[in-house]
């Protein structure tokens, strides 16, 4: 059975790169490929696959990725983004992230009207969509059942965000989807994202659309995720996203009309 190329992991800038910058690629190439091949967590190994044995009927002859999502963007990105995992049957369908499926759709509608991202359209692998400034990547790279991974299922997925954290040393504003990834961004920092930030991260900042806090040399910034549960009854619309992703533009420097 043919089976679908993933497409993540670091993308060189089209400037000469530094030598420090090669570095970081070779870096975050390596956590890709760590990723990629991750079977540590059993339940969510066996779940990513029985998706691919009973995808739903419209996805009937399709071959799944059903594996691990690396995270995706150039090197020196400003802003990471951050969800809660994949999809069953659109990210571990297809083998990329926020592809293929309405909550990609959504968010990336929104990424390209503020300049994040080349093109609205998130289809497959190939489709020539790249995040221009922005590392996307999630919590837990595996699709979970009902959306919810359980404590230990996250502490050992989310080693590879701390490594990545470590690595996008230009970031400068992280963005969580959801109260989820709020949470693993948080944890994701205590353990040592860029240095020892325990203790500036108590008391525990609290989740919501918009909120943002300073820690350490970063700006962490709630938005409601752009799940279909929150898009279809309106509680996040795309003026909401696309007016926070502004505010992400300021926050991180960049110019708001790319
Ligand atoms: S969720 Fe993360 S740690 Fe668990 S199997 Fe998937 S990639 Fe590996």
């Amino acid at each position: 059975m043919h089976r679908p190329t993933f497409e993540g992991g670091p993308l060189s800038p089209d400037g000469p790169d530094s030598a420090a910058l090669q570095a970081r690629s070779k870096g975050l190439a390596a956590v890709t490929g760590e990723v990629v091949d991750c079977f540590r967590c059993p339940r969510l190994v066996a779940w990513r696959e029985q998706a691919a044995l009973e995808p739903p009927a419209r996805y009937a002859d399709e071959s799944y990725w059903a594996r691990p999502l690396p995270g995706w963007g150039p090197v020196d990105a400003r802003v990471l983004m951050v969800g809660l995992a994949p999809a069953a049957h659109g990210g571990n369908r297809v083998g990329r992230i926020f592809t293929g499926d309405r909550s990609g759709d959504f968010l990336f509608a929104a990424l390209h009207a503020t300049g994040f991202a080349t093109q609205p359209e998130s289809v497959v692998p190939g489709d020539g969509l790249r995040p221009i400034d922005l590392y996307i990547a999630a919590v837990n790279r595996c699709a979970p059942p009902g959306n919810r991974p359980t404590p230990l299922e996250r502490d050992t997925c989310l080693s590879y965000l701390v490594r990545e954290l470590a690595l996008l040393s230009d970031v400068r504003v992280i963005v969580a989807l959801g109260a989820y990834a709020w949470d693993g961004i948080l944890r994701a920092l205590a353990r040592g994202g860029s240095g020892s930030l325990a203790t500036a991260v108590r008391p525990r900042p609290a989740f919501g659309h918009g909120a943002e806090v300073a820690i350490g040399p970063y700006v962490l910034l709630g938005s409601f995720h752009p799940s279909q549960q929150n898009t279809f009854t309106r509680k996040l619309t795309q003026a909401m996203l696309q007016g926070l992703l502004l505010r992400v533009r300021e926050l991180a420097g960049l110019p708001l009309r790319p």
